[in-house]
């Protein structure tokens, strides 16, 4: 990783620069003054996507559907494992039906989906919902 480390906000998507030192630290976004690293999911569409992918954390991508039932159970665990990784990992929640373009573009074939990207390319993916240790696991194994 980089030093300082680019961190786009979940919420104005500006791009900052935060040194690795300093992700413990509640890091505040130079732009809007919103928390960076929030301990908790943010939403993705097609409206930020291209400004979230990049940056130097790896994005774990949720893509569920409120229709489908193992991806509402799963929501808390993805909650629990963001809260875990605050610092480490950012993780966003994509709505496959709010953004069927993205979601298509994505190669989305059945929901749950855990999409893993580091420097803006997808570098694993998971197909189904897991409980939080696998979850945790199935990212260490990539590394985070
Ligand atoms: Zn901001």
């Amino acid at each position: 990783m980089t030093d300082p480390l680019l961190i786009p906000c979940p919420d104005c998507q500006g791009l900052n620069r935060i040194p690795a030192a300093r992700l413990e630290d509640s890091p505040r976004c130079g732009r809007c003054k919103g928390a960076l690293l929030t301990g908790q999911s943010f939403a993705l569409g097609s409206g930020n996507y291209a400004a979230q992918l990049k940056g130097d954390l790896p994005l774990l991508v949720d893509v569920w559907a409120a229709w489908c039932g193992p991806c509402r159970s799963f929501a808390p665990v993805f909650e629990q494992a963001a809260a875990q990784l605050q610092g480490r990992c950012r993780l966003a929640k994509l709505d496959s039906e709010a953004h069927p373009q993205l979601s298509a573009q994505l190669n989305i074939r059945s929901i749950p989906s855990l999409i893993l990207f580091q420097g803006g390319r997808e570098v694993a993916r998971q197909t189904g919902a897991l409980p939080l240790p696998q979850l945790l696991a199935w990212l260490r194994s990539q590394g985070i």
